[in-house]
Order: structure tokens, then C-alpha cells, then sequence
């Protein structure tokens, strides 16, 4: 069965907007993956199809109803993992979107507005609450967007050379290393030597090096997490003592 995308969302018309292009696009002809929208709209419940209402408590905009959301989402339930992207939920990191991409599928559920009532998530505990990370979007749309690019393109068949999918940032829990390209000189900039050399250890320990230096510069938090995992042992001790040390 082809990975099969389900997004519950207001604007249905957004989709698969830029995932009908390119490797996804092709993808998506092919059969690789299918995708399915359900208008949230459709399972109001009164004649005037009312979606959302304002905040309890006060201030600013609307929410998105709780049993309009719940009989939307109960209308696809199946086995595939169910996401709803909202600032408030955890970052989705690679590793997550690995898992996703070698299972069944994904339904994603879009929030608008001031995003939804919280007891949507207390009553159907199986929803993971997801972040594309500390940014604020009008829609979760855009985020569900990015989270299904990255499945796919992580499909069999779909990337042309599957090493380029494992050799990524975060595959090993660091940046990837700079890369290069002709022309050798521009702008009176050359290209590192060690990559010409044709000597593959060297510039295999170059690349290591590198994507070691820069995520510990730009990525401390992750770099941190790589580093702890490395030397750390199995019982969990060394983060302790080390923290405690600080
Ligand atoms: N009032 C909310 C933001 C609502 S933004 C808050 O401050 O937490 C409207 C919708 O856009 C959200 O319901 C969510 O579906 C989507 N959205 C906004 N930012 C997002 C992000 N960083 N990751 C995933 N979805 C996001």
C-alpha cells in the first residue's frame, strides 16, 4: 500500500498545491503516495456551518470547536498516526518524520484561528500535537505542507540516489558538511583542496570534521545531544554527574 496522506484542513484548495511539483509531484503520479482532504466545514453541525467560537475566558480571535474537530478526525479514524500542527506541540525532528515515512501514512489535522479547543486533545489522546518549530503561521496548512515533503521525498523510489537521503543533516544527529560545486574558482574563492584530491578517507575525515565544527558553532542544543549520546554510558550516570557538576 502507497503511503497515504489524509489533511484535515478549511482550505482543501491548498493542497496538494506545491507538492503536485517536481520529485513529489512525479511521486504523486506515479502512485508512490496519495493524498486525501477533508473539509473540516462539512462536519458542523449547525445550518450556518460554524467552525469556531470565541475564546473562553476572553481576548482575541477564534477557536476551533471541539466537536466539530472530533467528528471531522473520527470520520478518517484508522490505524495511520494522527498530527496536529500547533506551536504548542513538540518540534518534529527527522527522526519522526523516518518513522512516519515507513508506516502507513499520516492524517494531519490544520488549525486556524486562534488554533483549537484544548478538549479535542484530552478526549482523543492518540494525537500527537507537532511544531514545525518557534515560529508562528496563520495556518497549520503551510506546516502540513512541509511535514509531508519530507516523508515523501523519503520514499522508496522517489529520490533518485537513496544515499543522498542518509548522508543529510540530522541523519546522524549533525548538520550536514558544506558542499561545493564548478566552477573551481569564483569570485576568487577555490574550493577546498581535499576535495579534489580523489583521496576518499581524507576527504571523508574533511566532511566529518566539518559537519562536527559547525553543528557545535550553529547547533549547540544539537550538538550537545550528540556529543552526550556518544560518550555516554548505557545506565545514564554521565549526564547526571554532569549536570550536577555544572
Ligand atoms: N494562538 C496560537 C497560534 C495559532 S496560529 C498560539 O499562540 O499557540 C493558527 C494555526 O496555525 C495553529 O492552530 C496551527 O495549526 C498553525 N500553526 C501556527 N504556527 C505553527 C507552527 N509553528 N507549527 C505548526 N503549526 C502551526
Amino acid at each position: 500500500m502507497p503511503f497515504a496522506a489524509t489533511v484535515l484542513t478549511l482550505y482543501p484548495e491548498m493542497f496538494p498545491g506545491p507538492l503536485a511539483i517536481s520529485l513529489a509531484g512525479r511521486a504523486l503520479e506515479r502512485g508512490d503516495w496519495s493524498l486525501q482532504t477533508v473539509q473540516i466545514r462539512d462536519f458542523a453541525m449547525d445550518r450556518h456551518r460554524t467552525v469556531d467560537d470565541t475564546p473562553a475566558g476572553g481576548g482575541a480571535g477564534m477557536v476551533l470547536k471541539a466537536d466539530v474537530l472530533a467528528a471531522a478526525l473520527d470520520s478518517v479514524a484508522d490505524d495511520r498516526p494522527v498530527l496536529a500542527m500547533t506551536p504548542r506541540g513538540a518540534p518534529i525532528a527527522q527522526a519522526r518524520v523516518r518513522d512516519l515515512a515507513a508506516g502507513p501514512g499520516v492524517t494531519i489535522l490544520c488549525g486556524r484561528f486562534e488554533g483549537f479547543d484544548e478538549r479535542l486533545f484530552e478526549a482523543r489522546p492518540h494525537i500527537e500535537q507537532v511544531s514545525l518549530g518557534d515560529i508562528v503561521l496563520s495556518g497549520g496548512e503551510p506546516a502540513a505542507l512541509a511535514v509531508l515533503d519530507a516523508c515523501i521525498r523519503l520514499l522508496p523510489g522517489v529520490m533518485g540516489a537513496p544515499l543522498s537521503g542518509a548522508e543529510e543533516s540530522f541523519e546522524e544527529g549533525l548538520l550536514e558538511y558544506p558542499q561545493y560545486t564548478r566552477p573551481y574558482e569564483w569570485e576568487g574563492r577555490t574550493i577546498p583542496e581535499v576535495l579534489r584530491s580523489g583521496d576518499h578517507a581524507r576527504i571523508a575525515a574533511w566532511r566529518k570534521a566539518m559537519s562536527e565544527s559547525d553543528t557545535r558553532l550553529r547547533r549547540p542544543d544539537l550538538w550537545e545531544r550528540h556529543d552526550g549520546a556518544r560518550v555516554q554510558p548505557a545506565s545514564g550516570a554521565r549526564r547526571e554527574t554532569k549536570e550536577s557538576d555544572q
